[in-house]
C-alpha cells in the first residue's frame, strides 16, 4: 500500500489515468495538476492548479512520458492551462521528493540538478522500454496500414536501429510476411539480425540499402534519414519515424522529394493508452513502495 504518500501528478495523456487509478487504489493521496477538464473523479485525488499545491508535503512528482519541453512546459491534454515546471517549484518540495518522468531533456535535468532532487527516467529502464515496445509496434503497424495501398506482407521493410523498439518492430513485420532488413552499427546487433532470419546491413551502407524500400521505419534518435538517404528511396516509400522528437528524418527534404514521411510520437498513448498506462503504473508502484520503505528504514 502507499498509505500516507502525497503525490503530485502533473499533466499527461490517457496513460496517466491508469497511474492515477492504481495509486489511488493503493491509498496514496494525489494532487492532480492539469486535469481540470477530466470528467472522471478518483477518490483520494484532488484536482488543483499549480499555484494551489502545497509542494512542501509532496513525496513524489509524476510527469508525463515526455517530461517537459525545453521551456519547462508540461503537456496537459486534460487542460487548456499552461503548466510550467520550474526550479522554484522543485525547491519547495522536501529533500526526499523524487521526480518520475518517461524521458528527460536538458531543461528538466537542469532544474532537477539545481534543486538537488532525484529524477527517475522510467524509459531508461530496459523492462519498461521493452514492455512499451509492444504497443509501439502495434501503433507502427497501424500507421503502415493507414498510409499505404499495399500489404505489409510481401513488402520490403527497412528498420533502422536494433534497440528495444527496433527489435520488436523488425520481428513483428517479419512475422506479418514482410521482407525485413535492419540497419545497425554494432557487430553483435548485425549478428542478432542474422540470427532472427533478417537481412543485416551496417548503417554506413544505408544509402545503398534503401533503394528498394517500400516502408522505412526509423528508431534512431538522431538525423539518420538524411537527404542523401531520402534521395535513394523509391518515390512510393513510406517513412515512419518513431524516434523521439524531432525524429531522425529530414522531413523538409522528404516533402521536397514528394516522399511521405511521418513523425509518429506517443504511439502507445494513441493505440493502447490503457496498456501503456498499466506498464507505467506497475513500475511506478514498485518504485514508490521501495522509496517509502527506504525512508522508513532511514527514519
Ligand atoms: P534504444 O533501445 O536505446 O535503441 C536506440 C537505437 O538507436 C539503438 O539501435 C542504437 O544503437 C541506435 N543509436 C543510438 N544512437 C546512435 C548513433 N549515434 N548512431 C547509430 N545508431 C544509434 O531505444 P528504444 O527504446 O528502441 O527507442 C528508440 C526511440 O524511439 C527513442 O527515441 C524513444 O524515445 C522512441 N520511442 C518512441 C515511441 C513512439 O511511440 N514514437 C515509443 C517508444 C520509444 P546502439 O546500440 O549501437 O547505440
Amino acid at each position: 500500500m502507499l498509505t500516507g504518500m502525497q503525490i503530485a501528478v502533473i499533466g499527461g495523456d490517457a496513460r496517466q489515468l491508469e497511474i492515477i487509478r492504481k495509486l489511488t487504489e493503493l491509498d496514496a493521496r494525489l494532487s492532480l495538476i492539469g486535469f481540470e477538464q477530466l470528467d472522471h473523479a478518483f477518490t483520494g485525488a484532488v484536482k488543483e492548479k499549480l499555484d494551489e499545491v502545497d509542494f512542501s508535503n509532496i513525496d513524489a512528482m509524476i510527469l508525463p512520458v515526455a517530461g517537459t519541453n525545453l521551456e519547462g512546459q508540461v503537456e496537459t491534454i486534460f487542460s487548456n492551462e499552461k503548466v510550467v515546471l520550474t526550479e522554484d517549484i522543485l525547491s519547495k518540495t522536501p529533500e526526499h521528493c523524487t521526480i518520475y518522468s518517461g524521458i528527460t531533456n536538458s531543461y528538466l535535468d537542469g532544474i532537477v540538478k539545481q534543486s538537488k532532487k532525484k529524477l527517475v527516467q522510467l524509459f531508461a529502464r530496459d523492462d519498461v522500454a521493452i514492455y512499451n515496445s509492444i504497443p509501439t509496434v502495434e501503433g507502427t503497424i497501424m500507421m503502415a496500414i493507414q498510409h499505404t495501398d499495399f500489404t505489409i506482407h510481401g513488402s520490403n521493410v527497412t528498420v533502422l536501429g536494433l534497440g528495444r523498439c527496433g527489435m520488436s518492430i523488425a520481428r513483428a513485420f517479419h512475422a506479418l510476411g514482410a521482407k525485413v532488413k535492419v540497419g545497425a552499427r554494432r557487430s553483435e546487433h548485425l549478428a542478432r539480425i542474422t540470427e532472427m532470419g533478417l537481412k543485416p546491413f551496417h548503417l554506413d551502407d544505408t544509402e545503398k540499402e534503401v533503394t528498394d524500400t517500400d516502408i522505412l521505419i526509423n528508431t534512431i534518435p538522431l538525423l539518420i534519414v538524411t537527404p542523401a538517404v531520402i534521395a535513394k528511396l523509391p518515390t512510393h516509400t513510406l517513412v515512419i519515424d518513431i524516434a523521439s522528437k524531432p525524429g531522425g528524418t529530414d522531413f523538409r527534404y522528404a516533402e521536397k522529394r514528394g516522399i511521405k514521411a511521418l513523425l509518429a510520437p506517443s504511439l502507445p498513448g494513441i493505440v493502447a493508452p490503457k496498456t501503456a498506462g498499466q506498464i507505467l503504473a506497475d513500475v511506478l508502484t514498485q518504485l514508490l513502495r521501495e522509496s517509502g520503505q527506504n525512508r522508513k528504514g532511514n527514519a
